[in-house]
């Protein structure tokens, strides 16, 4: 007893000090970022994110095997935590039993239970892991670029915690049956694998199992113990990371809204912005401790790059890489930030470590030419990223296209597209560095209103294309909008100028008619709400837009708005309450599918060809509609109606958001024609779209494929409100 107590409290005192000094740096370094606003809207919402997400492992089992993998590691752990205290109360008193549960069998049944799923968790993610290996799948392997050696050394860990556990309950169970003392806690029964290894160890007899309990109990505890050192210094920080991140995030998530730029906890006035205002992210040091914790948490489990378009088309941008590019930065460059950052004294400096001296003058964002990640053919088995150059590679913060399969997807709730807009935001305000076709995009729209630079008074050109009246708010001297308007219909840049968007305006616009719906629409009086500008980085553009439009819209008193352009819904509607504006924003899809429900709207004349529908990523993942777009789709096709493989949450980007439409598509593969060829490939006839911009992009791929005589000629793209109108005429 006595050598199994000073060696145990040995083992515990020495791992416990090296543990503590690593938890207390990594706590200093992820607090060294700036403040960030509180996020949290009360105690139930995080609690509820903490028994759905953390508990419930919901995020993880959007992957069934892996998911089911991971739930048994994590329960089998919180489960293993009495079995941890079991072997140190073993220490001081042999006969040691946890107050009031410590004999009850089933507390012993759970425990083995536990252990044996362990057990069944690490051997599925080692065939995962096997199957999945990036040396044969190259970059489409999410694991590609992960620390492969550290996820295997913890799967090894692990495996020694569980063999560990079952020695010394065995070795007690056996010390007992062989009239020693009664060591073992579940003599009543329950510990079903702990009683079968200890009657395979019962034949040695007393004295061999009395040593055997006390040779296993020092051996669970040093691995116990020597696995919290490897958790602190590897990706497995996540174990205590995850439930932390998870609390502090956005709720409901980090998609939808993107957050207005703070200097402190306060926005900046971008008419007087306060002297220390940091503008984007031009360093680490500008991240907030929350981007810290995000970086810190991730898992590099690879879901964000599995689902990345841009990374599935051959671009530089990996989310998952991106995240650790900043954290393995954060950590390096960490002396210098602990030691003072800017304001390190000269002795300091000396003495800081060659590994932070040389990331001191790495620029954040900035070419990365040479890092074989950039490059596809480039890739070395080991995951060796080089740090040559800037740590993010300005070719793949541009690639985004904020399509938020990244956040969706990932287990920990980092907020990748917030951290990329950010940085965004440096390179345009502070650097002047970004694509040179943004340039096109930021003066149209400051000049003349519109990314396309057309004359405001093309906006109401459709009109003259109808043959109802359509009415303009102020052709009757309206101050505000007449009581009996029941919307105000948001044409939106797109569908007043770009020609297929302006057919989905038509559509919707007779469509409102025949149903009886009275409508407005504002005319020459809209601008645009500043999506792209705010999305590529522009936000004093985007603050001006928006002040404008907010202007307007409060002053005529609308309140109840219709759009047909999801990036007008999720800017108008999420976004301008940041500048005071609070409307009831509804898509065209929601508004038209109620109208079908009500009967206001009857589909008589239902297609004869196939219809698969495109999920746009910002009425899907980013507003969570995707059932009354399905349901007008399956009004009109009935049973003819095919989704895609990757649809719903799931779905893959057209290319177009994150100002991507305004950019030109160097590298890799064409996003658009990637999400053609699926949508081409279900055999659907028409293809349906709920976004202007899908509409463009899908139209370019699926006509580029007919060009190549790869697609029928019938095959149409076509917004819902169009295959709507058609089934809806009775001639
Ligand atoms: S938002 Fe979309 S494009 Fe951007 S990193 Fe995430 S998954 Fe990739
Ligand atoms: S960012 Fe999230 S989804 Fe991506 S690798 Fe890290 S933990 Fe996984």
């Amino acid at each position: 007893m006595l050598v199994r107590l000073v060696l145990g409290l040995l083992i515990t005192v020495v791992c416990l000090a090296i543990a503590a000094r690593r938890a207390v740096w990594l706590r200093k370094v992820i607090m060294s970022g700036q403040p960030t606003v509180d996020r949290t809207e009360s105690r139930t919402v995080v609690a509820e994110a903490e028994a759905v997400e953390v508990l419930g492992q919901k995020k993880l089992l959007q992957w069934v095997i892996p998911g089911t993998a991971h739930v048994f590691a994590f329960w089998g752990f919180l489960v293993l935590g009495l079995t941890i205290i079991e072997a140190f109360g073993a220490l001081f008193n042999s006969e040691f039993a946890i107050p009031i549960i410590g004999h009850w069998p089933v507390v012993g049944f759970a425990e083995d239970l536990f252990g044996v799923l362990v057990l069944i968790g690490i051997v599925m993610f080692a065939i995962i892991r096997l199957v999945n290996q990036p040396s044969k799948e190259g970059r489409y392997s999410r694991f590609f670029g992960s620390h492969l050696g550290a996820a295997w050394l913890v799967l090894f860990m692990i495996f020694n915690v569980v063999w560990t556990l079952f020695l010394y309950r065995g070795a007690q169970y056996a010390v007992w049956q062989n009239g020693g003392p009664e060591e073992f806690p579940f003599t009543n029964g329950g510990a079903f694998v702990s009683e079968w290894v200890g009657r395979m160890l019962e034949p040695l007899g007393l004295q061999a199992n009395e040593w055997l309990a006390t040779i296993g109990i020092l051996l669970q505890l040093g691995v116990v113990l020597v696995f919290l050192i490897i958790v602190l210094h590897s990706k497995h920080l996540h174990i205590g990371l995850a439930p932390i991140n998870v609390a502090n995030s956005r709720r409901p998530n980090a998609l939808g809204p993107l957050l207005p730029m703070y200097s402190g906890t306060t926005a900046i006035d971008f008419e007087d912005p306060a002297d220390d205002a940091i503008f984007g992210r031009g360093r680490i040091e500008d991240f907030t401790w929350k981007g810290n914790l995000d970086f810190a948490s991730c898992t590099e489990c690879g879901r964000c790059q599995s689902q990345c378009p841009a990374w599935n088309t051959d671009k530089p941008l990996s989310p998952k890489l991106m995240i650790m590019d900043l954290r393995d930065h954060l950590w390096a460059k960490a002396p210098y930030i602990l030691a003072g950052g800017d304001e390190i004294s000269d002795a300091a400096r000396a003495a800081l470590p060659a590994s932070a001296v040389a990331e001191l003058d790495r620029p954040l964002v900035g070419s990365r030419e040479g890092d074989p990640h950039r490059d596809t053919d480039g890739y070395t088995a080991d995951g060796h990223r080089s740090n040559e150059g800037a740590v993010i590679d300005e070719e793949a913060l541009w690639s985004c296209t904020t399509c938020g399969a990244c956040v969706e997807q990932c287990p920990v709730d980092i907020e990748h597209i917030d951290h990329f807009v950010d940085m965004r935001r440096h390179q345009v305000m502070i650097e002047t560095n970004f694509p040179s076709e943004l340039n096109g995009l930021f003066k149209n729209v400051e000049q003349k209103g519109n990314p396309w630079g057309m004359n405001a008074s093309m906006r109401n050109s459709w009109i003259e294309e109808m043959d109802f009246e359509v009415r303009v708010f102020g052709m009757n001297d309206e101050e505000v909008i007449p009581d009996e308007i029941e919307y105000l219909f948001w044409v939106g840049c797109a569908g007043a100028f770009e020609d297929r968007a302006k057919r989905t305006t038509k559509a919707v616009a007779e469509l409102l008619h025949t149903a009886g719906v009275e409508f407005m629409v504002l005319g020459e009086g809209e601008t645009c709400t500043g999506d792209p500008a705010r999305r590529a980085g522009n936000e004093f553009l985007f603050q001006m837009q928006a002040m404008q439009n907010v202007e307007v819209l409060n002053e005529i008193k609308a309140r109840n708005i219709v759009v047909t352009c999801p990036h007008c819904m999720n800017t108008i509607g999420r976004e301008y309450p940041q500048l005071g504006g609070n409307y009831e924003v509804v898509h065209h899809s929601q508004l038209l599918g109620k109208l079908v429900a009500d009967g206001r709207l009857k589909p008589v004349k239902p297609v004869d060809d196939t219809v698969t529908y495109h999920d746009p990523c910002y009425l899907g993942r980013h507003n969570k509609v995707y059932v009354p777009p399905r349901e007008i789709v399956k009004a009109v096709a009935g049973q003819k109606f095919v989704e895609m493989e990757r649809s719903g949450s799931t779905s893959f980007c057209c290319g177009a958001g994150g100002a991507r439409m305004w950019m030109e598509e160097k590298l890799g593969t064409r996003i658009n024609q990637n999400r053609s060829d699926e949508a081409l490939s279900t055999g659907a006839k028409k293809i349906a779209v709920a976004c202007p911009f899908c509409n463009v992009m899908l139209n370019d791929g699926v006509t580029s494929r007919k060009q190549e005589g790869k697609a029928s000629e019938d095959v149409e793209v076509l917004d819902l409100a169009s295959l709507l109108l058609e089934a809806t005429r009775t001639q």
